[in-house]
């Protein structure tokens, strides 16, 4: 019939860190004319959210990129230019700044949302090619906590689960995290859960995953630290730890010592909790012979002591023996589709490959892997987001490129960046829409591919790695990211590095063989036919491992595994490659093998609120149908549909009625750097005294308060105070 597609092609779903695996359906032409989820694929099973359905909808949205667009600095008015010119003033004004300021004078702001084929380009193109120091991605917004905490705690950024653990587990512990909107179909997975689970949600708000939970504990917001210790007091005053699984760790003395005067009396004041609340939870997480899981997201990641909070977990996870086994687990969920490739790949924190900077073996590895001297790779850790912003607000950093990301929504205590921008000498934005915030106020915009118009391979919370393939042609003179890195290289004079990566499977293959012996390890994987054939590989996935995968299994062909969900299962449960957790061995990649039990008492609140900004404001995401800054969603009429274009804001009806605030009404809401206006949205998800805005529009960030996770850097973005009052 003429509505039947010519052809089908897989390719995951660009974003989310859940990693959908959709079926594009192609016309005679080989464009996407429609899609639909894939129904044999062991994350999804058959299952998207209404962002996946939709996915190819913003690819065809006005405010397309098809030139690069060249700002007049004193009329802010653009022109359009060709690509040769845009290349020649890209490296005549950064190789200037460079030869007048020094290598750290300029700096990359990348993205959890690009293939690490791409991440990986740019972050070696940058410090190993043009020879600058410092870059960061926006996964110091969501993911950089649960990087420092696995990292301290494990030895490694492992997170160690498979998402059969949600099916499996018979005690889900949600924190910070409401899983029923922001990740849709990992709740989809829980339902599947035949074990009758307690399913747990511990979060300030009654979110929607709390109102579907089995018990939810409404804490003080940012009390979560206070209460895993006094959850850690009660199971070992009780004796219900695993003295077997305490072998594995360091530090359990110490932090049994820690947590004795953290009775749940103690932290009343700091939780809001009543003191049986906790001793109910202590015993529901430690009950014997069941298993526990925990998994948090951004209400963890996002807060200014978020690491020891996560390690907090991590460390309840460890005494009671729940980690390395079916249904258990200390389970960051991540947030972008490839936040888990920035992790490996994006050459920022990490030397790319999950190595250090600062390891001359690493170094030297590397250097080696890629043909250049060792001498090409930095030794010192380039700065951090919020660092590069300061130093560029202080004159040191000339210029920005930056690359699928919109700071100048996203970033905390948004304002600044408007002061900061007239400090730059040479702004670079690199976007599919020359809309953004941030591509609107760059001196030079340039065009990029997005999801569906490109390949390469993507990253999923699992440690999934699956491919992405282009299904539609890039509108106009639009270049891949990987294209337009090839372009600079030449152009920069240091193309020869990148001889081999000719495209983005070449490059797959190079950084591939980089992570070898690294606990990352994937050189097993062939390529990228070999990981659609799979329906992904986890990592790690040695060449050593190759006996046990199901992929060298005679009897059966691996799709056919993948098929059959039971055998999955069976399979997660052995652990196979196919779907795999980590430490079923009980050894760490620390030094000492042992896992690290790390803990320090809870600091105060940065803005605590008081007489002048009395609400606490908590932010998050509002629904499924909308991603972050909304720089793609924006252009589905459907998704649109299912969510208010404009901003509201919930309120406690009691707060309400004290304020003389109606249902819908126009309020606006102040903090010390900025306001806005919302509709208000009476109801009762919110405690007295606390205020919830959806992150999706650009003024909420005027508001935010910038502290910072003192290990990982990540910003607190869910309290700050404010106050609120009708227009
Ligand atoms: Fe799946 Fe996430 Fe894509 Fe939704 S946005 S379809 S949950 S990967």
């Amino acid at each position: 019939s003429r509505l039947a597609p010519a052809s089908t092609v897989t390719s995951i779903c660009g974003y989310c860190a859940t990693g959908c695996q959709l079926k594009l359906h192609l016309n005679e032409a080989g464009e996407a004319i429609n899609l639909s989820p894939q129904a044999n694929y062991p994350v999804n099973l058959g299952m998207a959210c209404p962002k996946g359905w939709q996915a190819l909808d913003p690819l065809a949205a006005p405010d397309r990129g098809t030139t690069p667009l060249l700002r007049d600095p004193a009329t802010g008015e653009r022109r359009p230019i060709d690509w040769a010119t845009a290349v020649d003033l890209f490296t005549s004004k950064l190789q200037g700044i460079q030869d007048k300021h020094g290598r750290d004078s300029a700096a990359f702001l990348s993205t959890g949302q690009i293939p690490f084929e791409e991440m990986a380009f740019l972050g070696l193109l940058w410090k190993s090619g043009m020879g600058f120091l410092h870059g960061d991605a926006n996964t110091r917004q969501c993911m950089a906590t649960a990087v420092t905490a696995y990292k301290q705690s494990f030895g490694f950024d492992a997170p160690p689960y498979t998402y059969a653990d949600f099916e499996e587990s018979d005690v889900i512990v949600l924190s910070g995290s409401n899983l029923c909107i922001a990740h849709p179909i990992l709740w989809q997975r829980i339902m599947r859960n035949r074990r009758m689970p307690e399913i747990i949600v511990i979060d300030p708000r009654s979110t929607e995953t709390a109102q579907a939970a089995t018990v939810h504990v409404p804490l003080k917001p940012k009390g979560d630290l206070a209460l895993y210790y006094a959850l850690a007091h009660c199971i070992i005053r009780d004796g219900r730890i695993d003295p077997e699984a305490i072998t594995h760790t360091e530090g359990y003395d110490e932090f049994a010592a820690f947590v004795r005067d953290y009775t749940p009396e103690s932290v009343a004041e700091r939780t809001g909790l009543e003191p049986a609340t906790v001793e109910k939870l202590a015993r529901l997480v430690s009950e014997p012979g069941k298993r526990v899981s925990w998994w948090w997201t951004m209400g963890i990641n996002q807060s200014y002591e978020g690491v020891r909070a996560a390690q907090a977990m991590i460390n309840l996870a460890l005494i009671t023996g729940n980690i390395g086994k079916p249904g258990t687990g200390a389970n960051s969920i991540t947030g972008q589709c490839n936040a888990m490739g920035s992790r490996l790949f994006s050459n920022t924190t990490s030397l790319v490959g999950g190595h250090d900077f600062a390891n001359p073996e690493h170094r030297q590895k590397v250097a080696d892997g890629l043909g250049i001297p060792a001498e090409r790779i930095p030794s010192e850790a380039s700065l951090a987001y919020d660092e590069i912003l300061h130093a560029a607000e202080q004159g040191k950093i000339k210029a920005l490129w930056i690359v699928a990301t919109n700071p100048f929504h996203s970033w905390i205590d948004s304002g600044r960046l408007a002061a900061l921008r007239d400090k730059l000498e040479f702004l670079v934005v690199q976007d599919m829409y020359h809309s953004t915030e941030s591509a609107a106020v760059a001196d030079l915009y340039l065009p990029a591919a997005g999801w569906g118009e490109k390949s390469g391979c993507l990253i999923n919370s699992e440690r999934r790695i699956a491919t992405i393939k282009p299904v539609r042609k890039a509108p106009g003179q639009t270049l891949t990211d990987f294209r337009i890195f090839r372009l600079l290289a030449e152009a920069w004079g240091c193309g020869e590095m990148f001889a081999d990566w000719t495209d983005p499977e070449s490059a797959f293959r190079i950084l591939r063989d980089l992570t070898k012996d690294r606990p990352c390890d994937i050189t097993a994987i062939k390529g990228y036919e070999q990981l659609d054939q799979a329906g992904g590989i986890q990592w790690p996935f040695p060449r050593s491992g190759d006996s046990q995968s199901p992929l060298s299994s005679p009897e059966s062909s691996p799709i056919d595994k993948v098929a059959n969900h039971s055998l999955f299962t069976r399979h997660s449960a052995l652990g196979t490659p196919s779907e795999r957790r980590l430490f079923a061995d009980g050894h760490y990649y620390t030094p000492s093998g042992r896992a690290r039990i790390l803990y320090s008492a809870p600091d105060e609140l940065p803005e605590a609120p008081d007489a002048k900004f009395p609400f606490m404001l908590l932010t998050g995401r509002g629904t499924s149908s909308q991603w972050h800054t909304q720089t793609r969603t924006s252009k589905s009429d459907i998704l649109q549909k299912l969510y208010p274009a404009e901003a509201y804001i919930e309120i406690h009806p009691r707060d309400a009625k004290r304020l003389g605030v109606l249902n819908n009404q126009t309020v606006t809401i102040r903090s010390r750097r900025g306001e806005m206006k919302a509709s208000a949205y009476l109801a009762p998800t919110v405690q007295p005294g606390q205020l919830f805005l959806p992150m999706h529009y650009p003024e909420v960030n005027k508001l935010t308060h910038p502290s910072f996770d003192p290990h990982s850097r990540q910003p607190n973005y869910k309290a700050s105070a404010v106050t609120i009052s009708p227009s």
